[in-house]
């Protein structure tokens, strides 16, 4: 389960950026190409968070899609899965969104 992993660099990232503040919520971006289970992240969230500033912050995941370039004809078009494969049948695709795992904030106070 790397969600745990996952789960507690973000924890540590926010509870630095806190400064001893108590965290009410954080909102995260977890491409959905990132293969993290939200469910799953949440509960680690919960365990993570205990005897922290984040104890008991609310923590929204945002699912963004994923978006690949295909060199093959040069367009660029949606992914939903890791299955790197263009509609045109090419596999030579490069990945741009999607993989992306970020806060994108936080409140304290
Ligand atoms: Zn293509």
């Amino acid at each position: 389960m790397h969600e745990m992993a996952i789960t507690q660099s973000v924890v540590d990232a926010v509870c630095e950026r806190a400064d001893g503040r108590t965290v009410h919520s954080i909102r995260l971006q977890v491409g959905c190409l990132c293969a993290v289970v939200p469910d799953a992240m949440q509960f680690c969230f919960e365990l993570v968070t205990e005897g922290t500033v984040a104890e008991g912050a609310r923590l929204d995941i945002e699912e963004p899609p994923g978006l690949a370039h295909c060199r093959g004809c040069d367009t660029n078009f949606p992914l939903q899965d890791l299955v790197l494969l263009c509609p045109c049948g090419s596999a030579d695709v490069e990945v741009l969104e999607g993989r992306e795992l970020r806060i994108m904030s936080m409140e304290v106070g």
